[in-house]
C-alpha cells in the first residue's frame, strides 16, 4: 500500500524542503498523509484544466511543481477560482503535494536537469546551499564548444521540445560560461553577471532586465516560463513510476503553455 505520506517522503529525500526559498511554500498542502494512493498525477499547476483531469482520472495525489494553495486564505468559497479548486480537489479526495523550489534545487532537479540539457560541464550551484556545495540556486557551468549563441539557443529549444526561445544578444558571440535558473529567475542576473557568465538562461524576465542584460554584455535565453520546467513534471513522473512499483502515474496530458504565438 502506497500512501500520501510514503510519497512526501520519497519527495523530501529527493528534493528536501530545506533547499526551497524562504518565501516558498512547499511539501504536502492538501490532504491527508495517511490516505492511499493508488492513481497519482504530475503536472505544473493546479488550474481548472489539471483538476478536471485529476477528478476524472480517479487521482488520489497531485504533486504540482507551483504551490496550491499559495496565498494564505481566509476563506474557501465556490465565488474564488481558489476556493473552487481547493473545493473540488477536496470533494474528490485529492492530495496536493508541491516540491517547487526545493525542486529546482535538487541533485537531480530542475536546473541541474536544464544544464545536462546544454551539454554543460562541471555545473554547480549558481548560489550554494550552506550545507552542501552541490546543492542550491540554480547553475552555473560552461560550455564543451564555447558555441555561438544562437547554436546554444537552439540547443535549448530542441532539449525542451519547444519552437524557439527568445534571445538577447548577438546570436554570433561565443558562449563558454552559462548560468540557468528556471521560471521566472530574473532576480538571479546580477548574480550571474558577478560571477563571469557570458549568458543566463532562463524562463521569463522583464524587459528592464533584458536592458540590463545588454547593458552588461551578457546575453540571455528565455525559453518561456512554462517550458524551462514543465519538461522536469514528465521527468517526475518516470522518477515516481520507477521508486513505487504498482502506482499508476503520469504527467498531466491536458496541461498546456496558457501563451501562446500568434503569427502576423
Ligand atoms: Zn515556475
Amino acid at each position: 500500500m502506497i500512501s500520501v505520506g510514503s510519497i512526501c517522503q520519497f519527495l523530501e529525500s529527493f528534493a528536501p524542503q530545506r533547499l526551497a526559498a524562504d518565501w516558498d511554500n512547499v511539501g504536502l498542502l492538501v490532504g491527508d498523509p495517511s490516505a492511499i494512493v493508488e492513481r497519482a498525477m504530475t503536472c505544473l499547476t493546479v488550474t481548472p484544466e489539471s483538476v478536471a483531469e485529476a477528478v476524472e482520472g480517479g487521482v488520489n495525489l497531485m504533486v504540482t511543481h507551483h504551490p496550491f494553495p499559495f496565498h494564505p486564505l481566509r476563506r474557501v468559497t465556490t465565488l474564488t477560482v481558489e476556493g473552487k479548486l481547493l473545493l473540488d480537489l477536496s470533494a474528490a479526495r485529492i492530495a496536493v503535494c508541491s516540491p517547487h523550489t526545493a525542486f529546482d534545487s535538487a541533485a537531480n532537479g530542475i536546473n541541474a536537469r536544464l544544464a545536462g540539457g546544454l551539454g554543460l560541464r562541471q555545473a554547480v550551484p549558481l548560489q550554494a546551499d550552506p550545507l552542501s556545495a552541490d546543492l542550491g540556486t540554480g547553475r552555473i557551468g560552461e560550455t564543451v564548444d564555447a558555441a555561438p549563441l544562437s547554436t546554444l539557443a537552439r540547443r535549448l529549444a530542441g532539449f525542451l521540445k519547444i519552437g524557439g526561445v527568445q534571445i538577447v544578444g548577438d546570436p554570433l558571440k561565443p558562449v563558454r560560461r552559462v548560468a540557468v535558473a528556471c521560471g521566472s529567475a530574473g532576480d538571479l542576473l546580477r548574480t550571474a553577471a558577478d560571477q563571469g557568465c557570458d549568458c543566463f538562461v532562463t524562463g521569463e524576465t522583464s524587459f528592464h532586465n533584458a536592458l540590463f542584460a545588454q547593458a552588461r554584455g551578457i546575453s540571455l535565453i528565455l525559453a518561456g516560463h512554462y517550458a524551462s520546467e514543465r519538461f522536469a513534471v514528465e521527468a517526475l513522473a518516470d522518477t515516481l513510476s520507477s521508486e513505487f512499483g504498482g502506482l499508476s502515474i503520469w504527467s498531466s496530458r491536458r496541461e498546456r503553455d496558457p501563451l501562446a504565438w500568434i503569427s502576423a
